[in-house]
């Protein structure tokens, strides 16, 4: 069932995966095929095709048509896995993922820093159905790991780095110690993309928000989720099916369109981020930059060892002279990066997210406010000269508070 060439590098591959047959009247691009009926020339035909659904025939609007399986052949080839099920958001990518995996009785291991939404999934309808979650660690050892699998144990969950807090987590290990217990490893695989190949590290099914990098300018919402072996697409196809997941075509189409320029755009988000990254370790109001493709910073022996690159999200950790009220004035006195949720657009955003964080398994990795950046096309010496000047009013303004108050 191997559908994609690895023989081609990257960005190859973006330029000509999921490209239209010739029956396409030889237009370049894939076609946008909306739809919803599918109609066949008789009953016998539509007969012999109803069973398929497993191999993306096409017999109804809801199990995907040419725009779709065309973006499902580049995710597929993006994470170096077979087949790809694209479903309406990242968080949809996950929860499909949870449901072909986990049933009632059964239990999986979060990591502690896991995405938000993913942690609500599994303190509110997975809880509800009996599915049971531990928190773990995200730098737990292996014989840490081992101590809180359990004979219900089908899903050990990773998300490395963590979107917020940037720990990584040593996946191979963790793949290990699933396989060893006949677990699951699903990964979140939204910051690594192409970067982490995750079949190669014994991940058996990889989420994508593909709202991120692969759409690519901040204006569709996708989800994508990417197995190796046959046995595992027909556990993620039929949950997506069964849950009645879809996406429209048109958002598909747009991200088939942001991909082809996704390794381009990746060279610059990860260079422009480590340049960021640098300038502000070295700046007195910052205390540590959580940026794991940074020398030095929490991770990066992790990151060397498996990753082939880096995106343009990284977390700082202010010192004490910036309290979550100099944070937050900080974020509003920059003029070039949005304040958002989100990320892997085109645009620079900036998160204050300390605030926003559940941790139940242990701190945060550093006691100062936490901050996160997108770094995104802009020219990063702009994007350097707008910290600096944010920077320099808000600690000058501390100063001055600081005198009234002595
Ligand atoms: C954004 C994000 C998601 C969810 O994606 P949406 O498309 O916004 O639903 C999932 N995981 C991670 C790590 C994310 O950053």
């Amino acid at each position: 069932m191997k559908r994609n060439d690895r023989s081609r590098h990257f960005r190859t591959m973006l330029a000509h995966a999921g490209r239209p047959p010739r029956s396409e009247h030889g237009f370049v691009n894939a076609p946008l095929h909306r739809g919803s009926t599918v109609l066949f020339p008789s009953v016998a035909m539509r007969e012999a095709y109803r069973g398929k659904a497993l191999d993306q025939a096409l017999v109804y609007g809801a199990q995907g048509g040419p725009t779709h399986h065309a973006l499902e052949d580049v995710v597929a080839a993006i994470e170096g896995g077979t087949r790809s099920q694209i479903v309406s958001t990242g968080v949809a990518a996950v929860t499909t993922a949870l449901f072909a995996y986990l049933r009632s009785g059964d239990h999986c291991l979060m990591p502690d820093g896991v995405y938000g939404p993913t942690r609500r999934f599994c303190e509110t309808i997975a809880r509800d159905m009996g599915i049971e979650t531990t928190y773990y660690r995200p730098g737990l050892d292996a014989s840490g790991v081992e101590r809180l699998m359990t004979p219900r144990t089908r899903v050990i969950f990773a998300e490395s780095p963590a979107s917020h807090t940037m720990e990584m987590q040593d996946v191979s290990m963790l793949a290990g110690v699933a396989h060893g217990h006949g677990a699951r490893l699903i990964l979140d695989n939204t910051w690594g993309l192409h970067f982490f190949q995750p079949f190669e590290h014994g991940v058996d099914c990889s989420v994508q928000a593909a709202t991120k990098y692969i759409a690519g300018h901040s204006d569709v919402m996708l989800g994508a989720i990417t197995v190796a072996t046959d046995a595992d697409w027909e556990r993620v196809r039929r949950a997506a099916l069964v849950l009645g997941h879809y996406a429209s075509p048109d958002d598909c189409w747009l991200a088939l369109r942001g991909a082809r320029t996704l390794a381009i755009r990746l060279e610059t988000h990860m260079r422009s981020g480590l340049a960021v990254a640098a300038w502000l370790r070295d700046r007195p109001e910052i205390a540590a930059v959580l940026h794991p493709g940074l020398p030095g910073a929490p991770g990066h022996d992790l990151w060397r060892r498996d990753f082939t690159g880096a995106c343009g999200l990284f977390t700082v950790a202010f010192g004490a002279s910036f309290g979550p009220a100099e944070v937050d004035a900080f974020a509003d006195a920059l003029e070039l990066f949005g304040i958002g949720a989100s990320w892997g657009g085109f645009e620079s955003l900036v998160l204050p997210t300390s605030a926003s964080i559940t941790r139940t398994a242990g701190a945060l990795p550093h006691p100062g406010v936490l901050c996160r950046f997108h770094v995104g096309l802009e020219d990063p010496l702009d994007l350097i000269a707008d910290l600096e000047q944010a920077l320099a009013r808000i600690s000058s303004a501390t100063r001055s508070a600081g005198h009234e108050g002595a």
